[in-house]
């Protein structure tokens, strides 16, 4: 990409999970000068298991990290506790071919090791933590911690759930409680026997049990996660392999066998929340990206996702602008916004809904809820063909997207 020298600005990024990493990379491509700050010592990911759809992979392969023999793609279905299926996801045939499947199941730590060997040198600086921000139609100040100085053009907060960007922009609004509680694990295959390629997502009449392959660093194995509900005021003491096995005592095998093989280091529990989505994103020289923008709850297996697609999709646009333009900049970030919000919102608040649904309905109404999960075609046209489709045709923007940039850097 050549971008005229009048075109070339300074672009801060604060946080480098997937969509502070994914940004930098689309922003670098688009020409600018990027800081990619980092408040820890180090990019590292909170959590270990991890799926991704295929347009967070398109979208990182085109951003140039490794995306060769990344994950297990998988067949996805969701069933009940005696094994009847109520949903699969059917994927268009170029997708398959593409892809191998919809669900690719991998560990976070690979996820960041390529986002991170990607990453131009000098990009990404750690132990940079911002304090707070400041902007005007000239520029952006940030203050930090260490008591220095950032200045740049456009601030993108890259900042999580809890972004100071977006508490700078739009003040603070409360962290909504799903009340659940996920407890997740990997292993590998060499520790137990289970079908390869498929992603299985069962609910007994309270807790959701589900596995899927993964392949991680070479390795083929299997995730799972067990998630029932919990108040979110109640502190978790206990031994999470234990809680984990009681609660995925209930579904078919490979379910409990997972567990059982899985080391106890290797589970891992979160509490689920979220936040409601913004109607707007950006102010003045600022936006937001990934869970700052719409905090996403692991209900939707989608978030890394989105914030992946925000930072491939905000480097794009912000290509062949003028950064010192502030009216140039207004412009971008706002296209940059209106495509993503109705589809990042629809798939945060479905996640919520289905989280309500499965764990939270009074107990005279889940037969009903099951009778008609089981017998009506409604989950499925969710699930299983509505859902994905919104997913799946990030696709197509994406190929805008190249259509457009290639034409701004010829
Ligand atoms: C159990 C679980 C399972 C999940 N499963 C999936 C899944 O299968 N598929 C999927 O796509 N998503 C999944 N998600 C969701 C996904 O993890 C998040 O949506 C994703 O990590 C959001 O990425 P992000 O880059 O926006 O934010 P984060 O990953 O939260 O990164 C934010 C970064 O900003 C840094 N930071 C914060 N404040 C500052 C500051 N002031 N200065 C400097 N740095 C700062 C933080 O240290 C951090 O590195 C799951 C989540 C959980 C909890």
């Amino acid at each position: 990409m050549s971008t005229s020298p009048r075109q070339r600005g300074r672009v801060a990024i604060i946080g480098a999970g997937p969509a502070g990493m994914a940004a930098a990379l689309s922003v670098h491509q688009a020409g600018h000068e990027v800081v990619l700050l980092e408040r820890y010592r180090q990019a590292r990911p909170a959590g270990n298991i991890l799926n991704l759809w295929p347009p967070p992979i398109k979208a990182l392969g085109l951003l140039g990290v490794d995306t060769a023999d990344l994950g297990a793609p998988c067949d996805s279905e969701f069933r009940n506790m005696h094994g009847h299926t109520r949903v699969r996801i059917e994927l268009p045939e170029d997708v398959v071919r593409d892809y191998g499947g919809g669900f690719i199941g991998l560990l976070r730590p690979e996820l960041y090791e390529r986002l991170l060997a990607a990453l131009p040198p000098g990009v990404l600086q750690v132990n940079r933590g911002v304090d707070s921000i400041e902007q005007d139609e000239t520029g952006v100040r940030l203050l930090m911690s260490d008591g220095t100085v950032e200045e740049a053009d456009v601030v993108i907060g890259a900042d999580g759930i809890d972004s100071l960007v977006r508490r700078t922009l739009w003040g603070d609004s409360p962290k909504r409680e799903h009340n659940l509680q996920i407890f997740g694990g990997f292993v590998y295959s060499d520790a137990v026997d289970a079908q390869p390629g498929v992603c299985v997502v069962s609910h007994t009449r309270t807790v959701q049990g589900s596995w899927t392959s993964i392949r991680h660093k070479g390795r083929n194995g299997f995730q799972w996660w067990v998630l029932e509900a919990q108040d979110a005021a109640v502190e978790f003491v206990g031994d999470m392999h234990a809680a984990a096995t009681r609660l995925g005592a209930d579904f078919p095998q490979p379910l409990p066998q997972l567990i059982a093989a899985t080391d106890p280091a290797d589970v891992q529990r979160w509490p689920i929340r979220d936040r409601k989505p913004l109607q707007q994103w950006s102010k003045g020289r600022a936006t937001l990206v990934g869970d700052a923008a719409h905090p996403t709850s692991p209900y939707a297996a989608y978030g890394a996702g989105m914030a992946t697609e925000d930072g491939y999709f905000l480097g794009r646009r912000l290509a062949g602008v003028n950064l010192s333009d502030y009216q140039a900049v207004r412009a971008a970030l706002e296209e940059f916004e209106v495509p993503r919000k109705p589809h990042t919102a629809r798939q945060c608040q479905q996640a919520y809904v289905l989280g309500q649904i499965f764990h939270h309905a009074p107990a005279p109404l889940r037969y009903v809820r099951d009778f008609v999960l089981d017998r009506t075609p409604f989950l499925q046209k969710l699930i299983g063909e509505s859902s994905p489709g919104e997913i799946l045709k990030q696709l197509a923007l994406i190929d805008d997207a190249e259509r457009a940039f290639a034409a701004e850097s010829s």
